[in-house]
Parts: C-alpha cells; sequence; structure tokens
C-alpha cells in the first residue's frame, strides 16, 4: 500500500523558516521526514505563497486556505494515486515529528483500516494524523458546509462535525500532556523557545517529552502568552463579590485611565518581546469606560499577531464603536459579557443596577459576532441555583457560555466555591508561566490573584516591577524567581492559598 503525504504550510509564521536545527528549518525537517516516509513525487506542500521545497516535492499554491481547500486540494493528489490507503498530515512548522510513533499509527491505520488515525495526549508536533483518500470528498463537503479554518485543529475540527460517520483510531500518550499546554512547533516566539530548549537537550522525540516534561516544568516559561492591563480605574458597577470595591472603594466614584501614548508603548515593548500575544484590557476597571477606548483597540491591534480580549459588565459602550471596530478587526477582538445571573433579583444583589442594558448588549454582541463572543457567570454559592436557568437560557442564543470558576483571590475573599476543582497533585503555577499583569500606573504585581488583605483593605502586597520604569522584558523577568520557586514546590505563602495555579487564560 502507498501513502501520500500533504504538508500544511499555509499561515506558515517566519519562525519556520529559521534555520536553528543543525542549520536546519522546521519545513525542511518536515520535508525531511515526508521524504523518509514516502519518497519522492509523493509529497505535496499546501502554501499562501512561494516556499523554499527540496526537489522532489511538489508545491501547490491555495489562495484561500480554507480546510475546504486543502481537502480538495488532498483529494486531487490523491486521486490519481490508485492503492494509497494513507495520506499523511503534516503541519510545516513542526520540526519534531517522530517515526516511531508515525509507524505505530501507520500499522494502527492498516491493521483496522481506519479511515482517520491519529494520537492523543501528546503536545502539538509530534504525530501526524493520518486520512484513507476514500473519506477526502465527503470530508470536502463536510469543510464547506462549516467554513473551517487550516488552522492546526482544522482537520480533526472538520471530522467533529460527523465524527460517528468514520471509523477512528487512536494511540494514546503513556500520559496526558495536553494540560501543560507545551508546543513546540514554530509558530511563534515564545514556541520556538520552548522547541530550541528541547531541541539544545537533545529531548526531542515524543517518549522523550513524556518522560521529561512533567518532571521539568521550567521548560514551560519561555514568554508571556497572556497580558492583563487595567486601561482604566472606573467601574460602571459595585458587584459584591469582586475584590476591587475592597481594594480602592466604590469604583463607580473613580475616574482616572491609563493615557493612550503610555499604553501605546507598553503594546510595542510587548509586541516587539512575545511577537504574538493576548491582550486583556480589563484587569480591573470597565473598559467602555476609557475616554478613548478606539485608540486602545488601535494600539493593541496595529501589531498583526496580538489579540484583544475584552472582558465587560456590558454596561456603557457605544454601539457605533463597537460596531466600527468589530467591521475593521472582528477575527481579533474577544468579548465576554460578565453577567452571572438572569434574574434580576440575584443580578442585583451580585452586580447591582444595569441588568437590561447589560442582556441587550449581550444578545446583540452574540448575535453579530457569535463567534467572538462569550457570555459568562462567575459559578458561586449565591447564584448556584439559578445558574442551570442562565445556562439553558443563553445556549438557546449562542453556544459560548462560560461558567466561571470562584476566585477567592488567595484566599482574600469568602470561600463562595461550589466544587473544589483542584486536581491531586499541586504544580507550578500556569499563570506565573504564561501571564504578566499590569496596574494602572505599570505596577507589576506576582500575579492578578495575588491579593492579600492589610488594615481591612485588599492589596497587592508584592509589587515586583513597574513597566513604565523598567520595561516588559526586565519585568517578565522579575517574575522569574517565583516562578523557579514554584518548580521546586516552595510556593510563596501567598500562593500556598490560591487555587488558581491550574487555570490557563492563553
Ligand atoms: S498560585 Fe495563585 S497567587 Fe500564586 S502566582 Fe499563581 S495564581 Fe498567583
Amino acid at each position: 500500500m502507498a501513502t501520500l503525504a500533504v504538508i500544511n504550510a499555509c499561515k506558515l509564521s517566519s519562525h519556520a523558516l529559521q534555520t536553528c536545527f543543525n542549520g536546519r528549518s522546521a519545513l525542511q525537517r518536515v520535508c525531511d521526514f515526508a521524504q523518509n516516509l514516502c519518497g519522492t513525487g509523493k509529497i505535496l506542500v499546501l502554501s499562501e505563497a512561494e516556499l523554499p521545497v527540496p526537489a522532489g516535492i511538489c508545491l501547490q499554491l491555495v489562495q484561500d486556505p480554507t480546510m475546504a481547500a486543502i481537502l480538495q486540494a488532498c483529494a486531487d493528489f490523491a486521486q490519481p494515486q490508485v492503492g494509497t490507503d494513507a495520506l499523511v498530515y503534516l503541519q510545516a512548522d513542526a520540526p519534531f515529528y517522530d517515526q516511531v510513533l508515525c509507524d505505530s499509527l501507520l500499522e494502527l491505520h492498516h491493521k483496522y483500516r481506519s479511515e482517520y488515525t491519529f494520537a492523543d495526549g501528546y503536545p502539538p508536533g509530534y504525530a501526524p494524523e493520518l486520512l484513507h483518500p476514500r473519506i477526502l470528498t465527503s470530508l470536502v463537503q463536510l469543510a464547506g458546509r462549516n467554513n473551517i479554518a487550516s488552522d492546526r485543529d482544522g482537520l480533526f475540527t472538520v471530522l467533529q462535525k460527523d465524527i460517528n460517520s468514520y471509523d477512528i483510531e487512536t494511540i494514546l500518550a503513556p500520559r496526558d500532556l495536553r494540560s501543560y499546554r507545551f508546543s513546540p512547533v514554530c509558530d511563534s516566539r515564545r514556541n520556538l523557545q520552548a522547541a530550541l530548549s528541547l531541541w539544545k537537550l537533545n529531548k526531542i522525540s515524543a517518549q522523550d517529552c513524556v518522560d521529561w516534561l512533567p518532571e521539568h516544568p521550567e521548560l514551560l516559561r519561555t514568554l508571556p502568552a497572556f497580558l492583563w492591563v487595567q486601561i482604566t480605574e472606573a467601574c460602571a458597577q459595585n458587584c459584591s463579590y469582586c475584590p476591587y470595591p475592597q481594594m480602592v472603594g466604590d469604583p463607580r466614584l473613580l475616574s482616572a485611565s491609563m493615557p493612550l501614548d503610555q499604553f501605546g508603548r507598553l503594546m510595542d515593548e510587548a509586541a516587539s518581546a512575545c511577537d504574538e500575544l493576548a491582550v486583556d484590557v480589563s484587569l480591573w476597571g470597565e473598559p467602555s469606560l476609557h475616554p478613548d477606548f478606539a485608540g486602545i483597540a488601535g494600539r493593541v491591534l496595529q501589531h498583526p499577531h496580538v489579540t484583544l480580549l475584552i472582558e465587560t459588565s456590558g454596561l456603557g459602550w457605544d454601539l457605533d464603536l463597537v460596531r466600527s471596530l468589530m467591521n475593521k478587526w472582528s477575527k481579533r477582538i474577544h468579548w465576554i459579557v460578565s453577567l452571572d445571573s438572569s434574574d434580576e433579583g440575584m443580578y442585583q444583589k451580585l452586580r447591582g443596577d444595569g441588568l437590561a442594558e447589560a442582556r441587550d448588549f449581550a444578545e446583540y454582541m452574540s448575535r453579530s459576532w457569535p463567534e467572538q463572543t462569550h457570555i459568562q457567570a462567575v459559578r458561586m454559592q449565591d447564584n448556584e441555583e439559578n445558574l442551570e436557568n442562565f445556562y439553558r437560557g443563553w445556549t438557546k442564543t449562542t453556544e459560548k457560555v462560560i461558567i466561571q470558576k470562584y476566585d477567592s483571590f488567595a484566599g482574600s475573599l469568602p470561600d463562595r466555591q461550589v466544587a473544589d476543582l483542584s486536581p491531586l497533585e499541586r504544580m507550578p503555577c500556569r499563570h506565573l508561566a504564561r501571564d504578566m499583569a499590569v496596574l494602572l500606573d505599570g505596577t507589576v504585581p506576582l500575579c492578578k490573584h495575588a491579593l492579600q488583605r492589610q488594615n481591612g483593605k485588599l492589596v497587592y502586597p508584592e509589587r515586583l516591577a513597574n513597566v513604565f520604569i523598567e520595561g516588559f522584558s526586565a519585568s517578565w523577568q522579575r517574575l522569574e524567581a517565583a516562578w523557579q520557586a514554584h518548580c521546586t514546590r516552595a510556593y510563596p505563602e501567598i500562593c500556598e492559598k490560591c487555587d488558581e495555579y491550574h487555570t490557563f487564560n492563553a
């Protein structure tokens, strides 16, 4: 039986072309892998632009790289190759495809005459996905009906739309590594650093990763993935379960905001250091109350690999401004509208006035930009009884409903949690590995959650840096000592009281 390989190089990052693996790039290593597997004449690279591929490998340009277009190209490529039962689908930015794992997948694929074979539980970039060419026509139709982007999970996303129609086989990793969010592929500066760390250690096989990663959490901290910024101290509500009023008093009476030029310089530094980043402008305060929110959004989104997250009460928005932002950047702005309850009385108790305006805004956003808008409730003892109604009600409008765990902010607020979701075994904090928080004056605390009660007020006891004085990268480095302490299980006292260490923002 013949084997074909298709390498998806659409939307390829320039990091995948850097020759940093003994003079080879990620793309070259993937081509080498495919050539070892299939020989010449059996490999197709799909890309939006010309790429340097070795002789014997066919390059096809794809103008509009949706999954439908990718799968159509796969079908056209496989159609004349009679007797092929495995099409190996690879990503061009993954330098560590594993031959042993691939051989096991092929064996399983052949043995059970599978239509789709994949490995689960490994970080991205070790295992290819295998397709039987006979399902390509139906996959093209399925992808076309659902308009699915050709990103790393695109193929599985297509199959999920009608998963019971296909014969699927899976190899499970000996240890499930998905929760680490470790991604040694060359799609961002952060992930390239992770890949290079493994390369320098000569730990590049899938088995190495299974053995090594859980014992070496230090590999997980490279560059920030998620930046919280407080752009205003004003808030439209004085929520009863939120620590912010206990930090500053009634935030409805406050008005100071981060100046636009200062925020812009922070974004320039952050984008230059990280390249790809998610920026959440809702650390504290209501972003709609910033006097120049259009300017704030523009300073974030002028950097092409940075996305903007807006967590909001849904109050105070100028809909003309929202429409103009979404018309310009819809795919790169994500909204979370915090409602907490659909019941007027409970809403009043938790958040105060404003349910009608907040609900109208949430409905408008969900209908207008369903992929970009999430509706959120924090799950706590107070609203537990209402939560099912909330969930059922909103899922009639949108699939994107978030039930967020209650946060006691390192034990500084009463425990209103309904269920303990902590893992049995504690791990180094994901927030220290991936996030940085910046307050209005540029202060960088240990993290968003590390609050302490002092003289009746909530404060950040540790203020480790100031981005406006020390700069973005130096501030990130100031968090390294706390991360190293976590890696040796020497948790600071404030972290001992916190149960947010296993949660992720990005
Ligand atoms: S354990 Fe909690 S307090 Fe400590 S850094 Fe992580 S999120 Fe912050």
